[in-house]
């Protein structure tokens, strides 16, 4: 990954897949599994109160307030709650769709888990 600062090219060697798979080992270690959610998940467009989405939310919105019920809510706290329930919707249908059809996430797998 390259980031650009101030004029100045900096090489960072951030590997994901090393940060992902070090996550794995610990959650298996401690008897625990890491869901994965779809990346295009809209977590912090949806409201956590009544699940509508929002067609625009600008990085500079910290505070999510909801169009369609009026619910109010820190941005980050409603992704993460958005997140929280998403992956406990995964984990709970594994594969029957009980949240919705197809779903965001998946479980990750020993083969899914490794890097690429
Ligand atoms: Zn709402």
């Amino acid at each position: 990954m390259t980031i650009v600062v101030r004029g100045y090219k900096t090489e960072l060697d951030l590997n994901f897949g090393e940060i992902r798979r070090q996550i794995t080992s610990k959650a298996e270690r401690y008897g625990s599994r890491v869901i994965t959610v779809n990346r295009f998940y809209p977590s912090s467009k949806t409201c956590s109160g009544c699940g509508y989405i929002k067609p625009e939310l600008a990085l500079s919105e910290r505070t999510f307030v909801c169009e369609c019920c009026g619910f109010v809510i820190d941005r980050d706290l409603n992704a993460a709650i958005n997140l929280r329930n998403e992956a406990v919707c995964t984990a709970s249908s594994a594969g029957s769709h009980a949240c919705g059809a197809g779903g965001s996430g998946s479980l990750a797998t020993e083969s899914q888990s490794r890097p690429r």
